[in-house]
């Protein structure tokens, strides 16, 4: 049988088969859903796009796939040189993976062997934000703090959580600095913790930190890159040293991932001791399907201006909950193409997901958050739409 994620296959509910998907609908037998989870935050195009199915097709007439141990092609080194050239600062190395928790996994292991290269090997500690996520690979369990690893997975050695507060972080550099290697923060909205927003002032902060008490910032943007919070990157607003992409990269079609690296830290490999190679290859790392995929998705999100989408979507949500009410709902966060709602009792959330597809929406609410990660091609009304629906879960109850 089929083990399905996140969830007690003993109790789980029969999941919804879906028989095809177009643009912002999910095709069920029952009907089309608008889907508000754009699979996992990474189908920004809505589904079956021509443009890329197009260029997916040709690539598979070519070469579906082969390795970049020793071997190179035309679009991994396309897709390398638009994203420097959409990064910013400095970050002009790029190391693929296959998933989001690989592409962190890197970015660790990056940071750890910098300081071992540069005979600091006691500089193996990470800080991370609490109610972060980053992953499900144990390494990015660890540095996370999602609650619910922390029964079967409590092992936290060698890291150090703090909230997005200057002080708590300085004060954790203050007393550990010469063991801790980086900072890692899901930038402005930390994702499966909760739809959780914080301010760009923390990151200013946090990157004037780093760098005075010699530890390297890390952006974990798989959830927040390419336009989800309003900015193309967050790292655009400050810049880290390595930065992490995945989800929206490959617009929902294969897997993908990349760890893009500053100067600073890609000379700390680069030297005639062949020791200081970075000693990582994912199998499918650079696989040209997925390189293709990304390449045609960052030139229809240029051309159709993506950014002015999502700033409408932004304007639209803001526009919807500015005099919404309910004592049942504690918090609305909404940023760039994502919106929250939080509410005190999560049993308020029970039945909502099955309210929500009778209505014609694709919802997944989690604890106490019902959140919308919308497809940037969603059109005025089809959001207004999803938002009454949303209010009137409220009113009726
Ligand atoms: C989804 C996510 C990951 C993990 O990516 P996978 O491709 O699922 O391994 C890591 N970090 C953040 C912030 C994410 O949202």
């Amino acid at each position: 049988m089929i083990w399905y994620p996140y969830t007690q296959m003993k109790t789980m509910p029969e999941p919804i088969e879906i028989i095809g998907a177009e643009g912002i609908y999910l095709h069920t037998k029952e009907g089309n859903l608008i889907d508000t989870t754009t699979s996992w935050w990474s189908v920004i195009h809505g589904y079956n796009n021509k443009e890329i199915n197009e260029v997916l097709k040709n690539q598979v007439d070519q070469f579906a796939h082969v390795m970049l141990g020793g071997l190179t092609h035309k679009p991994v080194k396309d897709l390398t040189n638009k994203l420097i050239s959409l990064l910013p600062g400095d970050l002009n190395h790029c190391f693929y993976s296959d998933s989001g928790s690989v592409a962190v996994e890197v970015a660790f292991k990056m940071a750890v062997q910098f300081f071992y290269n540069n005979g600091q090997s006691e500089k193996k500690s990470f800080v991370g934000l609490t109610h972060a996520y980053h992953g499900d690979t144990f390494k990015t369990m660890a540095v996370g703090d999602d609650e619910d690893y922390h029964l079967a997975f409590p092992e936290k050695d060698g890291v150090f959580h703090v909230n997005p507060n200057a002080e708590e972080l300085k004060a954790v550099f203050e007393d550990h600095h010469q063991e801790i290697a980086a900072f890692i923060v899901e930038p402005l909205i930390q994702g499966a913790g909760g739809m959780r927003m914080y301010d760009v002032s923390f990151l200013e902060q946090a990157r004037k930190l780093c760098d005075q008490y010699n530890v390297l910032l890390i952006f974990d943007e798989v959830a927040t890159g390419f336009g989800r919070t309003g900015n193309m990157f967050v790292s655009d607003l400050v810049c880290p040293d390595i930065v992490v992409l995945g989800k929206a990269l490959t617009a929902g079609y294969i897997g993908h991932a990349v760890t893009v690296a500053n100067e600073k830290i890609f000379n700390g490999f680069y030297s005639d001791n062949p020791d200081h190679a970075f000693m990582h290859g994912p199998t499918f790392m650079g696989n040209p399907l997925a390189c293709t995929v990304a390449l045609k998705s960052i030139e229809i999100f240029e051309r159709e201006d993506y950014m002015s989408k999502v700033k409408k979507i932004e304007a639209i949500l803001k526009d919807e909950f500015k005099d919404f009410k309910s004592d049942k709902v504690c918090d609305i966060r909404i940023l760039g193409g994502c919106l929250c709602l939080e509410v005190i009792d999560s049993s308020d959330l029970k039945g909502f997901k099955d309210y929500a597809i009778k209505n014609g929406i694709h919802s997944r609410p989690f604890i106490n958050y019902i959140y919308g990660m919308f497809p940037y091609i969603i059109e005025e009304a089809e959001l207004r739409n999803v938002c009454s629906v949303y209010k009137k879960w409220f009113d009726k109850k």
